[in-house]
């Protein structure tokens, strides 16, 4: 792979996130992996996926509840919870 700085990262990782409908679990491991050697936060993004299985959520049934937020996944079942910041 070659050399990124943490600037490009930032930019490519947002450039995925884009299009994330379209992307494969193994691409979306892949640019976990990426953001996580360049110390690149993914914030709001890590919502775009589920947390076990890696495919994008499309359609996921969503409940929020005190004050989280669930999310459970099409292809795997998983229950993926955030928290809601409440301002
Ligand atoms: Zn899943």
């Amino acid at each position: 792979m070659k050399k990124l700085s943490k600037s490009d990262t930032e930019k490519e990782i947002k450039k995925f996130f884009e299009d994330i409908e379209n992307k494969s679990p193994k691409e979306i491991k892949k640019i976990k992996k990426l953001a996580m050697r360049y110390n690149v936060p993914l914030g709001n993004f890590r919502k775009k996926f589920c947390k076990k299985c890696f495919n994008p959520f499309d359609n996921s049934k969503i409940r929020i509840k005190k004050g989280v937020k669930e999310i459970t996944c099409n292809h795997c079942g998983a229950v993926n919870k955030w928290k809601i910041k409440t301002s």
